[in-house]
Protein backbone atom coordinates (compact mmCIF):
# COMPACT_ATOMS: atom_id res chain seq x y z
CA UNK A 1 0.00 0.00 0.00
CA UNK A 2 1.08 3.52 -0.98
CA UNK A 3 0.48 6.41 0.31
CA UNK A 4 -1.19 8.70 -1.84
CA UNK A 5 -0.52 12.79 -1.88
CA UNK A 6 -4.00 14.83 -1.25
CA UNK A 7 -4.32 16.09 -4.36
CA UNK A 8 -7.85 16.60 -5.61
CA UNK A 9 -9.69 15.43 -8.56
CA UNK A 10 -12.59 15.00 -10.60
CA UNK A 11 -11.76 11.23 -10.75
CA UNK A 12 -11.81 10.44 -7.31
CA UNK A 13 -15.57 10.28 -7.24
CA UNK A 14 -16.58 7.00 -8.40
CA UNK A 15 -18.95 6.50 -10.95
CA UNK A 16 -21.97 5.08 -9.38
CA UNK A 17 -23.20 5.85 -5.35
CA UNK A 18 -22.74 2.23 -4.55
CA UNK A 19 -19.06 2.68 -4.28
CA UNK A 20 -19.07 5.80 -2.80
CA UNK A 21 -17.61 4.87 0.41
CA UNK A 22 -14.69 3.56 1.76
CA UNK A 23 -12.88 3.61 -1.90
CA UNK A 24 -9.01 4.09 -1.73
CA UNK A 25 -6.54 5.00 -4.14
CA UNK A 26 -3.44 2.32 -4.52
CA UNK A 27 -0.58 2.83 -6.51
CA UNK A 28 0.53 -0.06 -8.23
CA UNK A 29 3.38 -0.69 -10.70
CA UNK A 30 0.87 -0.56 -14.02
CA UNK A 31 -1.07 2.35 -12.49
CA UNK A 32 -3.17 3.81 -10.17
CA UNK A 33 -6.31 1.77 -9.03
CA UNK A 34 -9.27 2.36 -6.68
CA UNK A 35 -10.40 -0.51 -4.23
CA UNK A 36 -12.71 -1.27 -1.63
CA UNK A 37 -13.00 -3.87 0.81
CA UNK A 38 -15.83 -5.83 0.74
CA UNK A 39 -16.84 -7.61 3.96
CA UNK A 40 -18.33 -11.10 4.34
CA UNK A 41 -22.16 -10.11 4.12
CA UNK A 42 -21.54 -7.78 1.12
CA UNK A 43 -19.75 -10.99 -0.71
CA UNK A 44 -22.54 -13.02 -1.75
CA UNK A 45 -21.10 -14.17 -5.27
CA UNK A 46 -18.04 -16.40 -5.40
CA UNK A 47 -15.53 -14.70 -7.74
CA UNK A 48 -11.71 -15.59 -9.23
CA UNK A 49 -8.99 -13.87 -7.62
CA UNK A 50 -6.71 -12.53 -11.04
CA UNK A 51 -3.75 -12.96 -8.41
CA UNK A 52 -4.17 -16.73 -7.70
CA UNK A 53 -6.43 -17.63 -10.46
CA UNK A 54 -8.21 -19.29 -7.24
CA UNK A 55 -11.85 -18.99 -6.13
CA UNK A 56 -13.45 -16.49 -3.89
CA UNK A 57 -15.98 -18.01 -2.25
CA UNK A 58 -18.75 -16.64 -1.31
CA UNK A 59 -18.98 -14.93 2.32
CA UNK A 60 -15.25 -14.83 1.94
CA UNK A 61 -13.93 -10.55 2.88
CA UNK A 62 -11.85 -9.83 -0.21
CA UNK A 63 -11.47 -6.45 -2.12
CA UNK A 64 -12.98 -4.88 -5.23
CA UNK A 65 -10.67 -3.14 -7.52
CA UNK A 66 -10.86 -0.77 -10.75
CA UNK A 67 -9.22 1.49 -12.44
CA UNK A 68 -8.99 4.93 -10.87
CA UNK A 69 -8.38 6.16 -15.15
CA UNK A 70 -12.04 5.94 -16.76
CA UNK A 71 -11.22 4.61 -20.25
CA UNK A 72 -8.05 3.13 -19.64
CA UNK A 73 -9.68 -0.06 -20.41
CA UNK A 74 -13.32 0.68 -21.22
CA UNK A 75 -15.46 3.60 -21.30
CA UNK A 76 -16.47 3.02 -17.57
CA UNK A 77 -13.77 2.35 -15.36
CA UNK A 78 -16.40 0.58 -12.68
CA UNK A 79 -17.14 -2.00 -15.44
CA UNK A 80 -13.14 -2.91 -15.29
CA UNK A 81 -14.14 -4.22 -11.05
CA UNK A 82 -12.40 -7.25 -10.47
CA UNK A 83 -12.44 -9.10 -6.91
CA UNK A 84 -9.23 -10.15 -5.41
CA UNK A 85 -8.06 -11.86 -2.32
CA UNK A 86 -6.91 -9.22 0.19
CA UNK A 87 -3.44 -11.14 0.63
CA UNK A 88 -3.23 -11.25 -3.43
CA UNK A 89 -3.81 -7.68 -3.62
CA UNK A 90 -1.68 -6.81 -0.86
CA UNK A 91 1.25 -9.11 -2.63
CA UNK A 92 0.93 -7.48 -5.80
CA UNK A 93 3.11 -4.93 -7.15
ZN1 LIG B 1 -6.04 -14.80 -4.77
Amino acid sequence: MVVVPKRPSKHLRPPRPLLASHASASDKADGRWMTQSMPSGSAVKSYRCPGCQQTIAAGTPHVVVWPYEPGWLSERAVDERRHWHTSCWARRR
